[in-house]
This record gives C-alpha cells, structure tokens and sequence, in this order.
C-alpha cells in the first residue's frame, strides 16, 4: 500500500506490480523493467514507485487485446457493453474521493479534479447509451439486391494520453472505443499513471469485461512509440503535442496504416469587444487562461481586448488574480496549485527568461516561481505582446497569458486571431449577437466559445481544426472514428 495526505486526511491505495495486461496486473516481461518515481509536485517528496511497461508488454497487451476479440468480447451485445460501460461508470463513482486523490497528487487542487472524475464517469454514461444504438443503414440499389451497411468494431486500439486530465482524457476514448466494440490499450502519460492504473484495477474487480479487453501499460515514449508502430493494433488515438502526434502519425504511415486521430496543441485567442459584459468577460478569461494552472489544452492564451476597454479590463483582471489561494492541490483551502513535474516547471519558467531577452512585451505581473518548494507559479500576464514574439506563437502550457495589443475593428480582430497554426480553441465576447456568430464563422477553430468558456459536454464532439490534429473526441461523431463500415449487397 502507499498512502497520499490531504487535508482531510491519509488516503491508502494498492501498489500496483507492473502493467495491467489480460485481466491482472502482471511485471513487466522486460529483464531490468523501469521504474519511475512520482514526486508530489506541491513537496517535491516522493509519492509512489511506478513499474513501468516495456515494448516486450505491447507485444503481449496485443496478443491478449486480440485474442479477446475473436473470444467472448465478440459475443457481448451491444446491451451487454452497454451495461459494462455503466457498471465502470459506478465503479468510478463509489471510488470517486480516492480517484480525485490521486489526480489532486499531480498538482491539481481538489475540486478541478473532482470535476474531472465527475465528468469522466458522465461520458461513461453518455457512451453506454450508444453502446446498443449502432447500427447500419439500407440502401435501394438494384431490383432483386439487398444492400445495405454494417458497423464494426476497427479491433484493437491503442489509446496514448497526456498529462494534464489523466482519468478524464482516458474516458473520451475508452468509452466509446468500448462501445464499439474494440479491445484497448491505454498508455497514459508517464507523469500521471496513477488514475489508469486503478480504473485496471475497478474494471477486474467490478465488471465482467472479458480479459484482455481492456489493458493499462505505463510508460513513456518507448512504449508510445511500440503502439504507434505496431501492426497488430488497427487503431491509434492520441492526445498531446504536435511533435509528439507527427511521429504517431509516421509510425501508423511507417507500419500497418492504421488509424490515426490526433488531439493536439492551441494557442487559443480569445476576442473581448468593448460592448461585452466585462465582469463576466473576467471571469471567463480568467478560467480560461488559469484553469489546470494553464495546463490546459484549449487554454485562452492570447487575448485580444478591443481599443479603449484595456485599462479597466486588466484592472479587473488583476483583482481577480488577487483572490487566487496558490497552495497545496491536496488541501481544500486552496485552488491554484502546481505544474506537473520538475520538467514543465523548467519548461514554463523558461519562457520568462526567453521573453525578457526578446523585449517584444511588458511583464505586467507573475513571470516568477511562487514560493520556495514545490512546481508553484505565479499567475502570469504579459501586455503589448506583438503578433512575432514567442508568448503570441508558442503553446507554454502554463499560467501564462499575452494580452495582445489592442483592436480596432472585428475584421482585424479576426485575422490576427487565425495567424496561428494552430485551430483547437477559441473564445469571443459581446452582447451583439450577429458579431459573435460572425466570429463563429471566421474563426478557424474546432471550438468557439461565445461569453463563455471551457463548457465541454460528453454529447458534443471536441478536437481542432489545422495543427491542432483531426478526428474527434466526445458526440457521436468519435463513434465513426471506432468503426469501421461495410457495404454489402446481396442477390436475392
Ligand atoms: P506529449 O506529446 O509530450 O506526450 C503525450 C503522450 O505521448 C504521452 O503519453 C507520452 O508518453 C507519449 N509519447 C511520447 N513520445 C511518443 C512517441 N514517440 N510515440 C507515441 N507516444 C509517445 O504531451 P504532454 O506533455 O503529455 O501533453 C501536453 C500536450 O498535449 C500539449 O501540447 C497539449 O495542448 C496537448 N493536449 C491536447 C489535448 C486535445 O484534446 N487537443 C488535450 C490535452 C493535451
């Protein structure tokens, strides 16, 4: 057992031997496994040991994961998945508190992630319910033909994850790779393996999913990239970096063609006119430049505020930041807690010392570490960032917001709004409803958010538009990307 502190007291947990392959938790099969030690970001202490997997434990997940499809899983009607999907969803729910535990121990305070877990055990439900829905369609074609199509399961998918909503971002495809029918191998990110593993461990003591159904291998880019570049896995769904998806990408193009769907990065602009709310624009802004410390990938990082509204906006802007309690992610007293690990840490700070010799933006408050121990920063914003300077191009991924110069019209707005590659995320303010369904429009984003931000439903799909990646997460629409399609016509 190993056990986390919180401020409402010690929370025990398994240890967990090795990856969870074909029903149980197993060692790895490699001769000297990996070992990766965790730290409690907020202490910098030890929390746990974790036995990571090995390529040689992507080469048995498959054989288990493949093997299930053509036993009993093939057998389990759309009824029977759709039950399994529910009792993983109570199963999550009567461990809900240890669940945000283990999330909170990553650095994010207690109530984002019991948001988290809650919205994890929503989109459970939300796919139970298409579970028993999938179906084909009848086509009239030729006199004496039947035709028509039928929905399969693509087989064996591999599931690579980020760091930043481990459970949750696990659940947007577990559950409707599931529901479809397929076998899974998740490989969550090596600095949050914890929630996973212990779904492994509620989905065997829990549900009668078949073994080898579902498959848990931590570890880090060797076993990403033995997934990626296996042949015996049909599918690949990945969230994370651009980089990092460019080689999933290759591996799939280099091995089997497997599927691919990639969630990626942003650089989200958020657009506030001067017509807007500007207390609820705060507070918008606000969440969505600082939820998950800004480890967030839709995180509204460039904000453009219309000629005239910068001073009061910012003035707000800045009150709000005061009410901010930075503290241990464990104790409730606080809501602002720490980046991952020591790496996100450095990477983020880095851009405080890139920025000053680059001189293109004034450092208004923040841009320095909070405290002494632990991954803390400071709530950061820059002003008169210019559109050239690495706090407009570059995804930080932490606290950090650029507020760019100021606009004058919406036409500008808008363009200056789109010069990025990326496209995941975007946000708009005003009380003119025709202006904010021009945005909508204009706004070469796979989301936009209008007075409002970060609202993400199980019902609706959610992925990005050009380098932000393609294919959906969430909706029925990332049910086509779990299936695959056959035509059949028969003479009759
Ligand atoms: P990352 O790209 O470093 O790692 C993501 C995952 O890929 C990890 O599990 C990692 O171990 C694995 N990996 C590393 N090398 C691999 C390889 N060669 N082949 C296969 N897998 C490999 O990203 P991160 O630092 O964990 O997360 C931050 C990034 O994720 C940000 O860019 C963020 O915007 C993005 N993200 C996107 C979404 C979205 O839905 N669009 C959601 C969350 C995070």
């Amino acid at each position: 057992m190993f056990s986390i502190n919180t401020s409402k007291g010690s929370v025990a947990f398994s240890r967990f031997i090795g990856p969870f392959i074909n029903g149980k938790f197993q060692p790895s099969l490699a001769s000297s496994p990996a070992k990766r030690p965790l730290y409690n970001p907020c202490t910098e202490e030890l929390l746990e040991t974790v036995n990571e997997a090995s390529p040689e434990d992507v080469d048995l997940a498959v054989q288990s994961a493949q093997a299930a499809l053509k036993g009993p899983w093939k057998d389990f009607t759309g009824k029977k998945r759709r039950n399994v999907l529910l009792n993983i969803a109570q199963a999550l729910e009567q461990n809900m508190w240890k669940l945000t535990v283990l999330e909170a121990a990553c650095g994010k305070p207690l109530a984002e992630a019991q948001y988290d877990i809650e919205d994890a055990i929503e989109c459970f439900r939300y796919f139970a319910g298409h579970a028993d829905k999938l179906h084909g369609q009848n086509f009239a074609t030729e006199c004496n033909h039947k035709s028509y199509t039928v929905r399969k399961p693509i087989g064996v998918c591999g599931l690579i994850t980020s760091f930043n909503y481990p459970l949750l971002l696990a659940a947007w495809k577990i559950a409707p790779a599931l529901a479809c029918g397929n076998t899974v191998i998740l490989k969550p990110a090596p600095q949050t393996p914890l929630s996973s593993l212990m779904l492994g461990e509620l989905i065997s003591q829990h549900t009668d999913l078949p073994h080898g159904v579902f498959n848990v291998l931590p570890g880090g880019e060797a076993v990403g990239s033995a997934i990626a570049n296996h042949n015996g896995i049909h599918k690949c769904s990945f969230t994370g970096s651009g980089n990092v998806g460019r080689k999933v990408m290759s591996a799939a193009a280099n091995s089997n063609l497997k599927k691919v769907t990639l969630e990626l990065g942003g650089k989200s602009p958020l657009i506030v006119f001067a017509d807007a709310d500007l207390d609820q624009a705060v507070e918008d802004v606000f969440g969505a430049i600082y939820a998950n410390m800004g480890q967030n990938c839709c995180a509204g990082s460039r904000l453009f505020l219309q000629k005239g509204i910068e001073d009061q906006f910012l003035q707000k802007f800045k009150a709000r930041i005061e009410k901010i309690k930075i503290g241990d992610s464990l104790d409730e007293a606080y809501d602002f807690g720490t980046m991952v690990d020591r790496a996100q840490f450095d990477r983020v700070m880095s851009f405080f010392e890139r920025a000053k010799s680059e001189g293109q933006a004034e450092l208004l408050i923040g841009g320095k570490r909070h405290g002494t121990k632990g991954y803390f920063i400071e709530p950061t914003i820059y002003r008169n960032v210019s559109e050239s300077s690495l706090l407009a191009r570059e995804e930080i991924f932490g606290p950090v917001l650029s507020v760019m110069k100021p606009f004058d019209t919406i036409e500008e707005a808008l363009e200056r709004a789109n010069a990025t590659p990326y496209g995941l995320a975007s946000g708009v303010w005003t009380k003119d409803l025709s202006k904010a369904e021009h945005c909508v429009q204009e706004l070469e984003t796979g989301l936009t958010w209008v007075n409002c931000y970060n609202l993400c439903s199980s019902h609706m799909p959610f992925g990005g538009l050009k380098e932000s990646g393609f294919g959906k997460d969430l909706g029925a629409e990332s049910l086509a990307d779990y299936t695959t399609v056959k035509t059949v016509h028969i003479r009759v």
